[in-house]
């Protein structure tokens, strides 16, 4: 019924309970989950876990926070976005967030380790996982310059201003809502959640952090991720199964699972 578009299940906090993980999934009625990759060393573990189990899928790609580890050329995403079950560039994007004394002159790696994703996206016509922390502006820029609009995506765990979400839409892109939608104080974000169209709404956990009301401040799991649905249900007043439906249904359109086996 659920899906969780989003998840981190071989970080430390969780890598060893994939049984549990997965009898907590099946009893809440998430059914499905994509694990997400966040350099190039961690790739085999992640896309292990897509080929080892029929509702998991992976994505290929070098989280922007990640220094000190293997850069990846254009031919590297492109050649493991041709593994079976690999249905996504990312996480990749721009996090200006942890600049320390940096400037953004300093943060060119990021600018340019982000625009090969898009490339390696375009030459594969996979969708691209976009994460983007206080650097809204230079995300927006580059995937114009990138022509990042032409394969499209899902800008995930959603934090930006409204202006931002509209941007993104107008780009083509999904966007996708964490556990931070149910946080008490996260009044913006819930509008823009109430802005954002049904049909270009994607939900996830982003496991092992930010678990959504009640649970705040515990380890993240996919099967938590219909707390996230239930908060959109309110938001929209619409009923729970309408927004599983729908994002379940996005993301299929997004990401193909059912044709990428
Ligand atoms: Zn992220
Ligand atoms: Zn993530």
């Amino acid at each position: 019924m659920f899906v969780d578009s989003h998840c981190h299940l071989s970080f430390p906090e969780l890598a060893g309970r994939i049984d549990a993980i997965r009898a907590d999934m099946a009893a809440a009625r998430v059914d499905k989950a994509l694990c997400i990759c966040t350099t190039l060393e961690e790739f085999e573990t992640v896309h292990a876990l897509a080929r080892r189990f029929d509702n998991f899928w992976c994505s290929a790609g070098v989280h922007p926070d990640n220094e000190g580890v293997r850069e990846p050329g254009v031919e590297d995403l492109v050649a493991l976005a041709g593994r079976p079950r690999v249905v996504a560039i990312g996480e990749t994007g721009l996090d200006y967030y942890r600049l320390g004394d940096r400037s953004l002159d300093e943060m060119a790696w990021q600018r340019d380790r982000f625009r090969i994703h898009i490339r390696a996206a375009r030459a594969t016509g996979l969708p691209l996982v976009i994460h983007t922390r206080s650097a809204s502006a230079d995300t927006l820029r580059i995937l114009r310059e990138e022509g990042g609009d032409e394969v499209g995506g899902v800008f995930h765990c959603f934090t930006e201003t409204l202006d931002v979400a509209r941007a993104a839409l107008d780009l083509g892109f999904y966007v996708s809502f964490s556990g931070i939608v149910t946080f008490k104080n996260a009044t913006e974000l819930q509008d823009v959640a109430r802005f954002v169209p049904l049909d270009r709404c994607l939900i996830e956990t982003d496991s092992p952090y930010l678990a959504p009301v009640p649970f705040r401040g515990k380890t993240n799991t996919p099967a938590l991720v219909p707390y996230v649905a239930a908060k959109l249900a309110e938001l929209k007043d619409v009923a729970l199964e309408v927004v599983a439906e729908a994002t379940t249904s996005n993301f299929e359109s997004l990401f193909k699972t059912s044709s990428k086996t």
